[in-house]
């Protein structure tokens, strides 16, 4: 069982803690199972590096040793383009006061048509560790913006849930939003399940043809987004 960010009714499978809301035995009985509960999940998706099945390339290189055969170019840490406010992503997500967004360098999908081509295929960015993007997510918080969008991580979904560990223990409140170029494995979003509040999955491609490059992406795409039922299905730019 786990506590709700807000302090509220359990929901399991919650990533939320907050342990200075345990004033009496019983509650940090309940908070400390729950942030045991955290870490475990936190080292279950940290080890799914080790043999990557993280998106739906399935590369299987141990990302704890090297990227080299990674098609996302990512090793054992994220690598983070930018994070500040967002007005960008439709009404529902950025409302008045933006979203805090955060850009992750690099990317599984390999586009080429990609707008961010400097970060999402050359990388362009600084590596962090998990401590440091829980600290970026509690610097968004501070700045009042309505929600932590995390753009393309699906490469670095075992990187996001170790940062929402620490950040259960540090007081975020806010919604995390997964904006994914939709390609991403079963077991990535095994992982996140009950830790993501809105999927943003792309549709990219509707057939082989319509990515030349890597006609697998466009086979695989589709029943994937039909697998997320209760995901947020995203056509174009406008949400
Ligand atoms: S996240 Fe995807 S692209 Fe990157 S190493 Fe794992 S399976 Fe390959």
């Amino acid at each position: 069982m786990s506590l709700s960010r807000s302090g509220r009714t359990p929901r399991t499978g919650s990533r939320v803690v907050r342990a200075s809301s345990c004033t009496t035995a019983a509650w940090y009985w309940v908070c400390s199972t729950a942030i045991n509960f955290g870490a475990q999940r936190a080292a279950a998706a940290w080890r799914h590096l080790e043999d990557c099945d993280l998106c739906a390339r399935y590369c299987r290189v141990n990302r704890h040793e090297t990227f080299a055969g990674a098609v996302c170019g990512t090793g054992e840490r994220a690598v983070v383009a930018s994070y500040g406010p967002h007005q960008g992503e439709g009404n529902c997500l950025s409302g008045w006061a933006g979203s805090g967004t955060i850009f992750f360098s690099w990317c599984n999908l390999r586009c080429l048509f990609c707008q961010n081509w400097d970060i999402s295929q050359k990388g362009l960015g600084r590596e962090v560790e998990p401590a440091e993007l829980a600290a970026m997510m509690l610097a968004l918080q501070a700045q009042g913006y309505h929600n932590i969008t995390l753009v393309s991580p699906s490469h670095v979904v075992a990187q996001v849930v170790a940062a929402v560990e620490i950040v259960a223990r540090g007081g975020l409140r806010l919604p995390l939003v997964y904006n994914t170029g939709g390609y991403d494995s079963p077991e990535a979003l095994a992982r996140l399940d009950g830790i993501i509040d809105i999927y943003v999955p792309d549709m990219k491609y509707g057939t082989p043809r319509s990515h030349a490059n890597s006609p697998r992406c466009a086979t695989m795409s589709r029943p994937i987004a039909w697998r997320w039922g209760r995901c947020i299905a995203r056509w174009g730019t406008s949400c």
